[in-house]
């Protein structure tokens, strides 16, 4: 029999690792919450001799890590892409503790992404523990406020990717351990509409009603969803008049937008179309403000080398590695748009981001470090 103290790729210990990051909460919106998982990653990172920078957070959001390898010198190299943030709620651990039934393990916030965000730390930790380097350095960037849009850490993003050949975004892997070669342009609006205000028993026909003129508009907003060319248009938020005061015709009103365009041309053309509302109704205006949130993630020829490299290193660990196209943006839309070669949804399988059945498969979990090894070790 022989023993050997040489690390293994063990699923009950990264899963261990993950539970650990998932049990601390981190909302995008509460920074101190976030940055108590920024202390925990820092110290673990710095642990294993990455050199780590702390970015501070701005407006209320936590703080950014981004730490790089003590090898490799300065030059481009492997960017390492996730937040630590979630979509949850404090309290939402108390309710949904993080249980395991059977493949699949649930959590708040354990498939997008800090399982993926995890599996990047391990595989590394993985090659220090052995004393192996990569041939090319590898700079980890973890920031906090991805749920939101990123408004803190955009610049910090394409800043540390102009300097890389390569961006791995460890967001959910997909349905058959999927990744991700392209996304969708998401844009942002909000708008008002203002009308005049009446008595509406009294003065009906003197009023002209802000939220009926919104209704108006929300049905041409969402007239404009053409599946065909893989454009989406969603109302998703809708407010207006004053609650308790049904008898007030409402002179004002307001809703939130989102749309998704698979490329530049149609991202350019949705915000032409939506900035351009024009009122429906008499006597009431519109005001729109908004656009582009996040470019069109497309398959251009960089990330087609890179996607066609990671199949090979699959192949060879004897894994499948499809990919495809989602609606959803990710900071990897960002990277892509620069033009630098970016492979997304490198994290574990599972399903229900943003969802209550939020969950990872464990039986993913030392497959995909594996392929993130195999990554770190091959590509120059
Ligand atoms: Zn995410």
């Amino acid at each position: 029999m022989t023993l050997s103290n040489a690390p293994r790729i063990d699923a009950q210990e990264i899963l261990a690792g993950i539970k650990e990051w998932v049990e601390v909460e981190s909302p995008s919106t509460d920074g101190a919450a976030v940055n108590r998982l920024v202390d925990k990653v820092a110290v673990q990172l710095a642990q294993i001799g990455a050199r780590v920078e702390r970015v501070p957070g701005r407006d209320g959001f936590g703080d950014h890590i981004r730490a790089r390898s003590p090898w490799g010198g300065d030059g481009p190299g492997i960017v390492v892409l996730g937040h630590l943030d979630t979509v949850w709620p404090n309290g939402t651990l108390r309710r949904r503790p993080v249980t395991v039934e059977g493949d699949k393990v649930f959590g708040p916030g354990i498939y997008d992404m800090k399982s993926g965000d995890h599996i990047a730390f391990y595989a590394y930790r993985h090659l220090v523990r052995q004393g192996r380097e990569t041939k090319l350095p590898v700079t980890f960037l973890f920031v906090s406020e991805e749920e939101v849009g990123s408004p803190t850490s955009r610049a910090l993003i394409e800043e540390t990717a102009r300097n890389a050949k390569y961006v791995l975004v460890m967001e959910p892997g997909r349905p058959g351990g999927a990744v991700v070669t392209s996304r969708k342009a998401v844009g942002r609006f909000d708008l008002r509409v203002r009308g005049v205000s009446a008595h509406a028993g009294a003065a009906h026909e003197n009023g002209r009603s802000a939220v009926a003129e919104l209704a108006r508009q929300i049905l041409a907003l969402e007239a404009m969803t053409d599946y065909a060319r893989g454009i989406t248009v969603n109302v998703g938020v809708a407010s207006g008049g004053t609650p308790g005061f049904a008898n007030v015709v409402p002179d004002q009103a307001a809703a939130e937008i989102d749309f998704r365009a698979p490329d530049l041309a149609s991202s350019d053309e949705m915000v032409r179309r939506i900035s351009g509302l024009a009122p429906l109704g008499k006597d009431v205006s519109v005001e729109v403000s908004g656009g582009i949130n996040r470019p069109p993630f497309e398959k251009h020829e960089g990330v087609t080398r890179l996607y066609e490299h990671a199949k090979r290193c699959a192949e060879e660990l004897g894994q499948e590695l499809p990919e495809v196209s989602t609606g959803g943006g990710s900071d990897g839309n960002f990277t892509a748009a620069l033009g630098v070669p970016t492979l997304d949804g490198l994290g574990a399988v599972g399903a229900g981001a943003h969802a209550e059945h939020e969950h990872i498969l464990v039986s993913s979990l030392e497959p995909r470090v594996r392929l993130m090894v195999k990554l770190f070790e091959t590509l120059e």
